[in-house]
């Protein structure tokens, strides 16, 4: 059993934030992270709007936000939080193998790709269907994929994989994308890429890889076959909360409400990042999330203090 002043659930823009400001504040600060320190911006290709950094790859500043909450005392765990215990002045995170202990929890796990829940998706995932376009790109080099939805995501990712691929084709079920402008303007420009528009994917098919998807143009019911090797999925995502168990508050959707201080309706148990309800979902909005939670963290200990 480890015991910390504030453990943050997630090693995200929002998570990394919050431990850089309370090891700053000399907290003693876990942070666990199943998987990479960064979140999804460690699988996003290029970071442009991050004040101050004109230009940078995910992967670069994530390691850069990981540098910073290091320097200031944070201890990354490489771990996975299946249950909490927030009842009481102790909190508790509970993984297979380990149990951590703090008066101050931080929910800053993010969201997880959405999956279509079309026949073949599952079966094909890795051979194929793919959710990063970062990771998984440079294998289809000279080959047709398709990218599916009209968000910012789906879009500059679509614009990243005309690098590698023969033919990009974005999938979009309406005949406007969501995309901010200037991703739009990108993807109307590039030779490389096609927008299928009003077109869902009913089904992903092949034997041992992906080989064709079976479109429907929503307007005219009309169906037709798209032959690609690789389809990169970006529909949104939904929140990764289901070890909170309903413990904290959560929204239908499973994301956790917050005043504007970060705090849930468990006192000491705190959410930034993406895994809050709200309605901005990038880095800046991350970070301000876990500067503002830090400050209310020191708040709340103080006045257990
Ligand atoms: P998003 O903005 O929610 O877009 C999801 C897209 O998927 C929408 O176009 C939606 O269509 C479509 N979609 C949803 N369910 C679908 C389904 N079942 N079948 C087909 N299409 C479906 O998600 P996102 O692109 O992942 O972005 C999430 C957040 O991250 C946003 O706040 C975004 O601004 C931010 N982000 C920012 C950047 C950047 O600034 N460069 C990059 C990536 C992400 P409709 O449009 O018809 O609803």
């Amino acid at each position: 059993m480890e015991e910390y002043d504030v453990i943050i659930i997630g090693a995200g823009p929002g998570g990394l934030a919050t431990a850089i400001y309370t090891g700053r504040a000399g907290r003693n600060t876990a942070l666990i992270e199943r998987g990479i320190p960064g979140g999804l911006i460690a699988t996003t290709d290029r970071v442009e709007n991050y004040p101050g950094i004109t230009d940078i790859s995910g992967a670069e500043l994530a390691d850069r936000f990981k540098e910073h909450a290091e320097k200031f005392g944070a201890e990354i765990i490489r771990d996975e939080v299946t249950s909490v215990k927030v009842s009481g002045a102790q909190k508790v995170a509970r993984s297979v193998r380990d149990e951590y202990r703090a008066p101050v929890l931080v929910v800053a796990s993010g969201s997880a790709p959405r999956s279509l829940e079309v026949s073949g998706e599952d079966r094909l995932r890795g051979r194929g269907v793919s959710y990063c376009a970062t990771c998984d790109g440079a294998f289809f080099r000279d080959r047709p994929v398709a990218c599916v939805g009209g968000g910012d995501a789906a879009v500059q990712e679509a614009v990243y994989l005309t690098r590698f691929a023969s033919e990009v084709y974005l999938i979009h079920r309406r005949d406007e994308l969501r995309a901010v402008r200037e991703l739009q303007r990108r993807a109307e420009k590039n030779d490389g890429l096609q927008v299928i528009w009003n077109s869902v994917v009913r089904e992903i098919q092949g034997e041992e890889r992906v080989e064709n998807l079976l479109l429907c143009n929503v307007r005219s019911g009309e169906e037709s076959t798209l032959s690609v090797d690789g389809v990169f999925i970006y529909i949104g995502s939904k929140p990764a909360t289901g070890f909170l168990d309903q413990k904290v508050k959560l929204t239908e959707e499973g994301y956790i409400p917050t005043d504007d201080h970060m705090r849930t309706d468990v006192p000491g148990v705190f959410a930034v990042g993406d895994v809050r309800e709200r309605i901005q979902r990038q880095i800046s909005t991350a970070v301000g999330d876990g500067a503002t939670a830090a400050m209310a963290i020191e708040e709340y200990l103080a006045d257990r203090a």
